[in-house]
């Protein structure tokens, strides 16, 4: 039996090493992981309450519509529940849209390069893939309205964008969805959407009710700290959601994670100084950055692409055997750069120390063999 042919070429997606695995590997007992951007502080404290109580309920199917928290997000977010849709992650908000809007004969409009989920899921559809290079980290607006056409479904902009951390401006955004044409739905991906400080970075809700053609994504995953129990979602005219809905699956979120979404809304409180200790520790890297001449991308997220002029591999490999785990940056196109998430002060402390011997002694066995 032959899988459909567009399968044929991909590999599942690969994940970070678990941490168990590296632990055998290297004799090591304690392993830091920053490679995936998940919150180095975890979720709520409510949150595990808010789940010790769903499991009294373990025997029942959750609510497919999530009721509860859809009021709850609505009014938080300040738009009608008709207009959200939920996911097992947002990453199945991308698998909703692309099964619901591409097929062969139709193409698909995202940067090169960013979130690898988009064109993942596109070429399972059979659809066409056209890439438009980042300049400097930044989406090419101008270079991806030239690569819509009639046959365009969906034009992807993840802002920020992982992995470069860069924003899309308001203005960018304005002029951009005045002119994408109508038959275009325009996916603005905003995993990062809470940690962004960057005061011109545009709050995209408003522009639903003039762009029926807008979707935006955001989820729990990152700065809610709630990446395991996969859950995210869609903002879109009724319209769309209505369209897409029978694309999702019955009963695509489970009660425990609607339970700990509600429970983390619900405090803010935590979420701020989640916040407020990222920007602390973006600062760490800028420095470290700074003093030793390294480029690197301002970033609006959670995570920081530095450029060590160096293979990737290698200067991740030295961190895996010391216990680190970060993204080497040679599989999201750029090979001497490694993504390394924000930790805790700490962790980012540690890193930064291990990184400053390598380059001292890669400084050094450069000067030798001269
Ligand atoms: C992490 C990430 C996601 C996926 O998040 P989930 O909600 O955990 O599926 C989507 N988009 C971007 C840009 C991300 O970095």
């Amino acid at each position: 039996m032959e899988a459909k042919k567009q399968l044929q070429n991909l590999t599942p997606y690969q994940p970070g090493k678990p941490i168990e695995e590296v632990k055998r590997e290297y004799g090591l007992t304690k392993i830091t992981k920053l490679a995936s951007n998940e919150n180095p502080y975890g979720s709520s404290p409510s949150v595990r309450d808010a789940i010790i109580a769903e499991t009294a309920h373990l025997g029942l199917y959750p609510d497919g519509y999530s009721a509860e928290l859809r009021e709850e997000l609505s009014e938080f977010l300040g738009v009608k529940q008709e207009k959200l849709i939920f996911g097992n992650g947002s990453d199945e908000v991308v698998q909703i849209l692309t099964r619901s809007y591409l097929r062969e004969g139709t193409n698909t409009v995202m940067a090169e390069h960013t979130f690898p989920q988009y064109k993942h899921n596109a070429i399972i559809e059979g659809a066409e893939i056209r890439e438009v290079p980042l300049i400097n980290g930044e989406h090419d607006l101008k270079g991806m309205l030239g690569a819509i056409d009639e046959n365009t479904r969906i034009v992807w902009l993840c802002s920020p964008n992982n992995p470069t951390g860069h924003y899309i401006s308001q203005k960018a955004f304005e002029s951009f969805m005045a002119e994408v044409p109508e038959h275009v739905l325009v996916v603005s991906d905003e995993a990062y959407y809470e940690y962004v400080v960057a005061e011109d970075y545009p709050e995209t809700i408003p522009y639903l009710s003039q762009y029926p053609n807008l979707v935006i994504m955001r989820t729990f995953s990152k700065a809610y700290g709630l990446a395991a129990l996969r859950i995210g979602y869609g903002i879109a005219d009724e319209r769309i959601i209505r369209a897409i809905e029978p694309a999702r699956e019955p009963f695509n979120t489970s009660r425990i994670a609607q339970a700990a979404a509600r429970a983390a809304i619900k405090d803010q409180d935590f979420l701020a100084s989640c916040l407020n200790r990222n920007r602390k520790g973006l600062k760490q890297y800028y420095d470290f950055c700074e003093k030793n001449g390294l480029s690197y991308y301002p970033s609006q997220g959670n995570f920081i692409l530095i450029d060590f002029n160096e293979d990737a591999n290698k200067l991740f490999q030295h961190l895996l055997e010391r216990g680190y785990i970060v993204r080497s940056g040679a599989a999201l196109g750029f090979p001497t750069s490694l993504r390394i998430t924000v930790g805790d002060e700490i962790q980012n402390k540690e890193i930064i120390s291990h990184l400053e011997t390598y380059l001292e002694t890669a400084a050094g066995i450069k000067k030798e063999t001269v």
